[in-house]
């Protein structure tokens, strides 16, 4: 296909995608970028130092529609006007919001509740209610503190706020964060109250085990003890609450252990910003007496510890908290989270104001009804942006042929082959029918094993995909040593690191050293340079792309090392995404939450897979994966397809489940009924070549 082949070349010379991607008209109107003005506009924006094109400021219209004409013959397009201006034009803040959502922005003082279900804008009207704070009642951005479910969407905010204020040092006094990163910030400035230094640096799951490991722990039980401390941390609970002497013991093993290797692990991060507001009243009123306003997303999946995290900011009536959130979108049980905290915030705060959001921005009418029909709430209780077009459902005979069909699909659909040429039912003249690009794609599976064959499938096809996977792709390997060495060289006291790396042979004692020296003056860059070139040169050779990406997050960090080492360890998989590439996202259920693509493919909806029953040593909570689908349903603007296989191999086995149950809930009427459109063509070939 001659359009994806433009956007191949395109992807290998580097396109970054992270800036350009709207354009911005004299009446504040705001579009998204056509993949052609990207292709052409991209070379033309400035690079920095860091290498990150600048925002494109002028279009040249004249040598656009000449190259247009010369070799960009395939799409109609509209053309932009020529005197568009990325920063000048300020819309009016709440110019395109609906009644219900400028009620729930001008909320003035006290606590309110945003209850709304997928794409109705709630973490919308969040961004504009904080420019609007600031904006047009003139409180000052250095008391809001907005949390975010990642670093990816705080990162999104930030912008969107620079643009909505039309002043990116305001929008970056207001503190954007996620639990985690706004905890670390408290611990940065008191961690001397908690018995570590300044350098302070903050353990992963991985490196927990590792210290539990050399605790003493047999390594069968490594895994449910770290899990165990864990839960204890996020119920806050002292080794006094704790009923078993032997989880007690090894309790206070474990917080000596950390203090002594002058770390944190990940649960600390909130658990001790909340143990030290409530030992020291000082430290907490200087935060409440800061962050006079707070502002949280995706408030159905805080857990105990970050409840209480904001009680303690934010404890009565007149506390100027909002929360936003959809008990039906709750997915993190399995991590301690609990939809009762959003169920019961009204009775937190009785005087809140409870807004609802009606209207979806996001979905069709068919989208949104048959994924009320999941979840069971009355379909279609949210109105659509338009009727759209039916939900398919494609039976496989294994996940090899599923992942073919997606590939097929995105192929044809990409391609321009009406797909649903049968369905004309999306309202003529909508724009979302149609599809501009590979990022319109989203493909979620409900575990990362499931990507294998997808993946082989995309290649095979030749289309570029970004895979989001369940870790990011620094904690895996050859770039995780590559890091743990930083870690060590930068800060040797680092006995475990030192110990885990010396058995896995990575390093030998005396060459540690000579290491530490050798990287002692280097800035960051050139460090992981050094110690990629000196241990791991075929892994480098073989991994180029990943090294590569390791460099960008190493420039984004400024080269400051203990801000690149810092931002690692708060990193997820999510964080790692990027909106605009030319590439069909290839992710987990999970990381699609708050999310959202014209066209989404939901792989594996089998009895098994979703919901999912194949963990060890737990049960999953059927009503949790039943959501979990909901969410995946509810990324889907226009186009969305479930799939499933009767034989399925995973893990090394092959496992032949029944289709999800969850489907035979859907309406019928919701679903086009199967054509057999491959089948006949390839039929077709067949044919041909018996002829020849
Ligand atoms: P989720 O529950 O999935 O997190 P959400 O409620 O947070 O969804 P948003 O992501 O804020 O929804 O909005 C969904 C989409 O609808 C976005 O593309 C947003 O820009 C768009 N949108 C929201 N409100 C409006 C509006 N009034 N006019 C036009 N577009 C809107
Ligand atoms: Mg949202």
């Amino acid at each position: 296909i001659r359009r994806m082949r433009n956007r191949e070349v395109y992807i290998k010379e580097g396109y970054d995608g992270e800036y350009g991607a709207i354009k911005v008209f004299k009446d504040g109107e705001s579009k998204d970028f056509t993949s052609q003005e990207r292709l052409f506009a991209e070379p033309q924006a400035k690079y920095e130092n860091n290498n990150k094109p600048k925002p494109l400021i002028s279009f040249d219209i004249k040598a656009f529609q000449e190259l247009k004409k010369e070799k960009l013959p395939l799409e109609k397009e509209e053309i932009p006007d020529p005197t568009f201006n990325l920063f000048s034009q300020i819309p009016d803040l709440t110019k395109d919001l609906n009644p219900e959502q400028k009620l729930a922005v001008d909320h003035d003082y006290g606590p309110a509740l945003i209850l709304a279900g997928p794409g109705t804008g709630k973490t919308k009207v969040l961004t504009v209610r904080i420019a609007n704070l600031i904006k047009n009642s003139g409180i000052d951005p250095e008391n809001i503190l907005a949390v975010t479910f990642t670093n990816k969407a705080a990162e999104e905010m930030r912008e969107r706020l620079t643009i909505l204020l039309d002043n990116q040092e305001k929008a970056l006094q207001v503190q954007v964060s996620t639990f985690h990163a706004f905890g670390l910030s408290v611990l940065k400035k008191y961690f001397s109250k908690t018995g570590r230094e300044k350098n302070f640096t903050i353990i992963d799951e991985d490196e927990k085990r590792q210290v539990l490991l050399q605790s003493g722990i047999d390594k069968q039980d490594v895994s449910a003890i770290s899990k165990c401390i864990s839960k204890i941390k996020q119920e806050l609970k002292s080794i006094e609450d704790i009923s078993e002497k032997e989880i007690a013991g090894i309790f206070k093993m474990y917080q000596e252990k950390l203090i002594k290797l002058n770390t944190f692990d990940f649960d600390d991060l909130i658990c001790f910003p909340v143990y030290l507001f409530d030992k020291y009243p000082k430290i907490l009123s200087e935060y409440k007496n800061r962050l006079k306003w707070v502002l949280v997303d995706e408030y159905q999946d805080v857990n105990f510890v970050q409840y209480r995290l904001i009680r303690q900011l934010m404890p009565d009536e007149n506390s100027n908290l909002f929360v936003i959130g959809d008990p039906n979108q709750a997915i993190y049980g399995f991590r301690g989270a609990d939809v009762k905290f959003i169920q019961q915030f009204h009775n937190d705060y009785s005087k809140a104001n409870v807004y609802n959001l009606k209207k979806s921005y996001r979905c069709s009418d068919f989208i949104l009804k048959a994924s009320g029909n999941v979840i069971s709430a009355s379909g279609g209780f949210l109105d659509g942006l338009h009727k759209g077009v039916k939900l398919k459902i494609s039976e496989n005979a294994t996940e090899k042929s599923e992942a073919e069909f997606i590939s097929r699909t995105i192929e044809q659909m990409i391609g321009g082959v009406g797909f649903f040429s049968m369905d004309s039912s999306v309202a003529e003249g909508t724009k979302e029918k149609e599809i501009e690009s590979l990022s319109d794609f989203a493909v979620l599976c409900r575990i990362g094993r499931q990507m294998n064959a997808i993946e082989k499938a995309l290649k095979d096809h030749r289309i570029p995909y970004q895979k989001i996977g369940e870790e990011p792709f620094y904690k895996q390997e050859p770039v995780k040593s590559v890091i743990d060495l930083l870690k060590l060289a930068t800060n040797p006291e680092n006995i475990f690191l030192k110990e885990k790396l010396i058995k896995k042979k990575i390093i030998k004692e005396m060459e540690l050293e000579i290491l530490e020296e050798s990287i002692k003056d280097k800035q960051l860059s050139a460090m992981i340079d050094f110690i990629a070139e000196k241990f791991f040169k075929t892994e480098k050779v073989n991994n180029e792309l990943l090294f590569k990406r390791l460099e960008e997050i190493a420039c984004e960090s400024k080269n400051n090392t203990e801000q690149f080492i810092r931002s690692i360890s708060l990193g997820t998989a999510v964080d790692e995404w990027k909106p605009n590439i030319e590439a069909v996202n290839l992710m987990t259920l999970h990381a699609s939450k708050g999310l959202e693509f014209n066209c989404v493919f939901i792989a594996g909806c089998e009895d098994g897979i979703i919901p999912y029953s194949l963990f060890d040593n737990k049960i999953s909570d059927p009503e949790e994966e039943r959501r979990l689908l909901y969410v995946g349903m509810t990324r889907a603007k226009n186009y969305l397809f479930l799939t499933h296989a009767k034989k399925r191999f995973l893990m090394g086995k092959e496992y032949q489940f029944e289709r999800s149950p969850f489907l035979n809930k859907i309406e019928t009427e919701l679903i086009e009924a199967q054509k057999q459109e491959y089948k006949q063509k390839e039929k077709k070939k067949d044919d041909q070549l018996k002829l020849f």
